[in-house]
């Protein structure tokens, strides 16, 4: 038997794979790559269902003194105008949410002096005051960090405040974990071991997380999977990711802009290898926002069985110029069309409404 065959036997068989089995499949052909990455997912997921979320993302600031190269959004990229939301404009958005049977908010901003811990935890009490069955999945690992440099005390003092003041959850924002790439294009945010420290303690407290990766960076396909495999040994140690999430890096109106935005087939090669190498993450999402409904439909037949938040207010995106929107009908028809069972979940991935 080749290393081929002896690999694919390895990923049908459903055998964890290593660090080279993750690299040797970034070259494999596109559909069988796909359709292996497909046998996987149904050993992990065997339904048809593919899940969505209503939710609503509320950027209540866009200062940030972390000025990282590939971010358009902060307002020292110059693509917007700075801004700072009080409690009642964040308090409207979350109205709106409700009003449209949405149960998941976002609360993200930059790494602003102006919101401390006092600032960010009433903010989450505000919206638990009015609104106790919303689920808060928010903030961010780097927010955390510096929110514990801000004040002088440890990530597990701030983790614990913002839990006590109704923090459900939080998204991984995992950027690159790769060092040599963060000192490239995010310097002065916090670096891989910082990442995995918040996940830790996240753990301790035990709020649950997820890791997402933002590719086409200038890093090369070793980079990918040494990502991939500290998603994969956090997971291990700690097991709260509940989904990965890919984005591709659109460099338009950021210091990167001269970078070649990364292709389909890099995305969906992505999904498909993540599927097979985190055979302990449940749910891949199709990146419907940055990569466009049909790119999603077709990842969701090579590994990725899940859309994430519609009804989504997004900023950081857009602000590079990538304008796709849906809202729970659009998503239902995205997801029916490419032959799979909407369903509509709640931050835990259980069904609310299955439109089967
Ligand atoms: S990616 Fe986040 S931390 Fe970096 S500049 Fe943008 S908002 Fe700030």
């Amino acid at each position: 038997m080749n290393a081929k065959n002896n690999l694919e036997g390895k990923i049908l068989s459903g055998e964890r794979i290593g660090r080279d089995d993750a690299l040797a499949l970034f070259s494999f052909d596109l559909p069988r790559l796909g359709l292996l990455a497909d046998e996987r997912r149904k050993k992990a997921h065997p339904s048809n269902e593919v899940g969505f979320i209503v939710d609503r993302i509320v950027n209540f600031t866009n200062v940030c003194t972390a000025a990282c190269a590939f971010c358009a959004y902060h307002a020292r990229a110059g693509s917007i105008e700075p801004y700072r939301m009080t409690i009642d404009e964040v308090l409207v958005k979350v109205d709106e949410l409700a009003a449209a049977g949405g149960t998941q908010v976002m609360l993200q901003g930059g790494l602003d002096p102006q919101f401390g811990l006092e600032e960010c935890s009433a903010m989450l009490r505000a919206i638990k005051e009015r609104y106790p069955s919303i689920y808060l999945h928010s903030f961010s690992p780097a927010e955390t960090v510096h929110l514990a440099r801000r004040h002088g005390i440890s990530i597990s003092e701030v983790v614990a405040m913002l839990k006590e003041a109704g923090l459900d959850s939080m998204p991984g924002a995992s950027d690159m974990l790769v060092d040599r790439v963060r000192r490239r294009v995010s310097p002065n945010k916090i670096t891989k071991d910082e990442w995995v420290e918040v996940m830790r303690t996240l753990a301790a407290a035990g709020l649950k997380s997820s890791a997402t990766m933002t590719y086409g960076l200038g890093e090369t396909l070793e980079e990918r999977v040494e990502h991939l495999e500290v998603v994969r040994g956090v997971q291990d140690e700690t097991g709260i990711l509940r989904a990965f999430i890919p984005w591709s890096f659109s460099p338009a109106r950021t210091l990167m802009a001269d970078m070649e935005p990364a292709t389909g087939i890099d995305y969906l090669r992505l999904v498909a290898v993540a599927r097979i190498y985190l055979d302990n993450i449940r749910f891949i999402q199709a990146g419907w926002l940055t990569e466009g409904h049909a790119l999603a439909q077709i990842a969701l037949s090579m590994g990725a069985n899940d859309m994430g938040g519609v009804l989504t207010e997004e900023v950081v995106v857009k602000a590079t110029g990538v304008e796709t929107t849906a809202d729970r009908e659009g998503m239902i028809r995205v997801i029916s069309a490419a032959g799979r069972v909407p369903v509509e979940r709640d931050s835990d991935y259980r069904t609310i409404r299955s439109y089967g």
